[in-house]
């Protein structure tokens, strides 16, 4: 891997939904004052935009268009605020409705050719740390560091599931697990970049341990 100075270090953070990736990602980025860039709220506002214009999941051009003109902006001032189309969709994005709309929108080429684009821009502006599915293979293959977190599928159902509640939305464990699952199957077993460690990415397994000793090990790591 490439070496670089710090402030322009690239970290990579991949792994399954609920698997800690935001969490973690943020905090390694404000400790090394590095961009902080969350690929799945990009694909997130995809989703969103389809959704909101009434636009058939199914209907691949359509999506892809959509994708192709729809202005999707991280706005890096605060923690992280997501845009899109001058809208603040931080907190809409998050809506189990997106979630499950969210890796059918995410399997289409077209759809990933331009969210990558955007993100390679994001970090030619600095350092960042940059958590998605495909970092590590595909956005930033000379990252620096990577690391594939994951844990076990009922831990991730039952943090996603405390978030979710925590935040004001009505929904039952079961349920967020069965939507989490059928996500990472569409996530796995789809065509383009899917998701799966590099093979020079370190695999961290953070069922049971806390979010300050996996910010620390990939600390140690950068
Ligand atoms: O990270 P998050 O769970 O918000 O991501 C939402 C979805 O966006 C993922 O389930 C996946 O379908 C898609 N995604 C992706 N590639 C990325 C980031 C997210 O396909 N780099």
């Amino acid at each position: 891997m490439k070496q670089r100075q710090q402030h322009e270090l690239q970290i990579a953070i991949d792994g399954p939904a609920g698997a800690g990736k935001s969490t973690v990602a943020k905090l390694v980025a404000q400790r090394l004052n590095l961009f902080y860039v969350d690929t799945g709220a990009m694909y997130r506002a995809i989703a969103y935009k389809v959704l909101k214009n009434g636009i058939s999941l199914d209907n691949q051009l359509n999506v892809e268009e959509i994708a192709e003109t729809t202005e999707v902006v991280l706005d890096h001032s605060t923690i992280q605020t997501v845009w899109c189309d001058g809208e603040d969709i931080t907190q809409a994005i998050r809506n189990p409705e997106i979630s499950r709309a969210v890796s059918v929108v995410a399997a289409y080429a077209g759809v990933r050719r331009r969210l990558v684009e955007l993100q390679r821009l994001e970090a030619a502006r600095g350092g960042v740390v940059m958590d998605g599915r495909d970092i590590g293979t595909h956005v930033l293959p000379e990252a620096d560091v990577k690391v594939f977190l994951t844990a076990s599928l009922e831990e991730r159902a039952k943090r996603r599931w405390v978030e979710l509640i925590n935040s004001g939305k009505e929904t039952s464990l079961d349920e967020v697990l069965q939507d989490m699952q059928q996500r990472d199957r569409q996530d796995t077993e789809r065509e383009v970049s899917p998701l799966e460690p590099a093979p020079d990415a370190v695999i961290l397994d953070t069922t049971g341990l806390s979010v300050e000793v996996i910010v620390a090990k990939i600390l140690a790591l950068a």
